[in-house]
C-alpha cells in the first residue's frame, strides 16, 4: 500500500525534512484541509509556506485549469508569445500594477523562488557595474549559489560548501539598538576611500519568514530605501514569501510606501501552487538582451492560467479588508497565549497571516508544532533555532477554521509545557 513512509525512507536521498515532521504520506487537499492515505483529516497552518495564500484546489482556479487542458491549450512554449502568457500580464498590470501607480516590466526568470532572486542580483550588478550586495542577518533568498550568499543564515550557507563571496551582511532591523545598523551601513559607504566598495544591490524581506519573523520597522524600510537613493544601490525586495497578501495588502512594502527598484515575487504568484516565479524591474532597468536571461521553463502556461484568476481576489479591496480583519484575531489569539502561558517566555512576531510566537525555551517551539500535528494541524517552526512556531494559513481560511485551529494550538501548546 501507499499509506506509509518505507518507500521514503528507502528510495529517497534528500533530507527529508518534511517527512520528519509530518510523517503522513498526504493525498488530498482542499481550501485548508489535507487529507492523508489513512483518512486523517488536517488543518493547513502552513500553506506550502506561502505558494498556497489561496488554498489548495481553488475551485475557480481548478475549473479555469482543467478547462484549458480540456481544450488542448498550449503547455509548454519556452519563450513564445502565448494567449495565456498575454492575459496574465494584462491583468498583473489592470489589477495589480496600475491601481498602485507602479511601472514595472515583468521578467519570468525561471520557475521558482530562488531563480527570481538570482535574477534580481544580476540585473543589479550587470546596470550598476558593481558586484557586491548587502543583505540582512536571518535573512533568506534561496538555496542557489547567488541566493544563498545573501541568505543570512549559516546552516544553510554550510550546505554550498565552500565562502560565499561577495555578501555583506549586516544587522536586521530589531537586532540592534534603533538605527545602529543603518548608521554602521551609511558610516561603511562614506568610508569607501579604504578600499569598501560601493554595493550594487540591498536585498531584504520587510518580514523575514524563515528567519523568525522578524519584522522591519516602516522607519528603518524608508531609510534604507534613502541610502539607496543617495549612493545608486539597487533596492531589491524579496517577497517571495511576505507578498501576494501574506501581510495584508498585495505587496509587503505597501504600507512603508517604497519604491523598490527590484521585487521578486514567487511562491503564490501562480495562484495554485504552480511553480511561477515573476521579477518586476523599474522600466529605465531593463537593460538584459534577448537571451541574457532565460530558461526552458520560465513561464508555465498552467501557471498563468491559475495565476490570472488569482487575481481576481485582488480586483476591489474587499480580500484585503478580510484579510487584515482575520490577521488581527491571530495577533489577539497570540497575545493572549503569550500572557496566559508565562512558561512559554514568548513573544509575538510577525504580521498579517505571518505571525507566530517565539519562545526562548529550547525545543519548545518544534514541541508545539509536532503536538499540532498529532492533533490535526500541520504547522512549521521557523528562526535561526527554530525558535518560532509558526501560523501560516491560507488567506482564505474561514473564522471557523481559524478558531478550530486556535483551540487545537492552545491544547499543544499546553501538552508541549506539561
Ligand atoms: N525568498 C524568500 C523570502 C523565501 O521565503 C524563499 C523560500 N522559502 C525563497 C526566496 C526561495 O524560494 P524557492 O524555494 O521557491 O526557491
Amino acid at each position: 500500500t501507499n499509506n506509509n513512509l518505507s518507500i521514503f525512507e528507502e528510495l529517497e536521498s534528500s533530507v527529508r525534512s518534511y517527512v520528519r515532521s509530518f510523517p503522513a504520506v498526504f493525498t488530498k487537499a482542499k481550501g485548508s484541509k489535507i487529507w492523508d492515505a489513512d483518512g486523517k483529516e488536517y488543518l493547513d497552518f502552513f500553506a506550502g509556506a506561502g505558494a498556497l495564500n489561496y488554498g489548495h484546489n481553488d475551485p475557480k482556479m481548478k475549473e479555469k485549469l482543467v478547462e484549458y487542458i480540456q481544450n488542448d491549450g498550449i503547455t509548454h512554449s519556452l519563450d513564445k508569445a502565448t494567449e495565456a502568457k498575454g492575459e496574465f500580464l494584462r491583468t498583473f498590470n489592470d489589477v495589480i500594477l496600475k491601481p498602485r501607480n507602479m511601472e514595472y516590466r515583468v521578467m519570468f526568470p525561471g520557475p521558482t523562488g530562488t531563480n527570481t532572486v538570482e535574477s534580481a542580483l544580476k540585473i543589479a550588478r550587470k546596470v550598476t557595474g558593481r558586484t557586491d550586495v548587502i543583505s540582512f542577518t536571518r535573512g533568506f533568498h534561496g538555496m542557489t549559489i547567488g541566493s544563498l550568499a545573501v541568505s543570512g543564515n549559516s546552516a544553510k550557507r554550510a550546505g554550498a560548501g565552500i565562502p560565499l563571496n561577495n555578501t555583506v551582511t549586516m544587522p536586521y532591523d530589531n537586532f540592534v539598538n534603533e538605527e545602529d545598523s543603518l548608521d554602521y551601513l551609511e558610516r561603511f559607504l562614506e568610508d569607501n576611500g579604504s578600499g569598501v566598495a560601493i554595493p550594487a544591490a540591498v536585498i531584504l524581506e520587510t518580514v523575514q519568514g524563515e528567519g523568525g519573523l522578524n519584522t522591519a520597522r516602516v522607519e528603518w524600510l524608508r531609510r534604507v530605501e534613502e541610502i539607496c537613493r543617495n549612493w545608486g544601490i539597487f533596492l531589491i525586495i524579496d517577497d517571495v514569501q511576505a507578498g501576494v497578501g501574506r501581510t495584508g495588502t498585495f505587496f509587503s512594502f505597501e504600507e512603508a510606501g517604497l519604491k523598490p527598484d527590484v521585487i521578486c515575487l514567487s511562491k503564490s504568484i501562480g495562484g495554485f501552487g504552480l511553480p511561477l516565479a515573476i521579477t518586476l524591474i523599474k522600466p529605465e532597468y531593463d537593460k538584459w538582451s534577448p537571451g541574457e536571461h532565460n530558461g526552458t521553463f520560465r513561464g508555465n502556461n498552467h501557471a498563468f492560467i491559475t495565476a490570472t484568476e488569482s487575481l481576481s481576489y485582488w480586483k476591489d479591496d474587499s480580500f484585503e479588508k478580510s484579510i487584515q480583519a482575520k490577521s488581527k484575531r491571530i495577533t489577539e489569539f497570540l497575545n493572549r497565549i503569550v500572557e496566559e502561558n508565562p512558561d512559554i517566555q514568548g513573544k509575538v512576531r510577525g504580521r498579517g497571516f505571518m505571525q507566530g510566537i517565539a519562545s526562548s525555551v529550547e525545543g519548545l517551539s518544534e514541541r508545539v508544532a509536532s503536538e499540532a500535528f498529532k492533533r490535526g494541524v500541520i504547522m512549521e517552526t521557523s528562526g535561526g533555532k527554530d525558535e518560532v512556531f509558526k501560523l501560516f494559513p491560507a488567506l482564505t481560511m474561514t473564522d471557523e477554521e481559524l478558531e478550530q485551529g486556535f483551540k487545537i494550538i492552545e491544547q499543544s501548546v499546553d501538552a508541549a509545557l506539561s
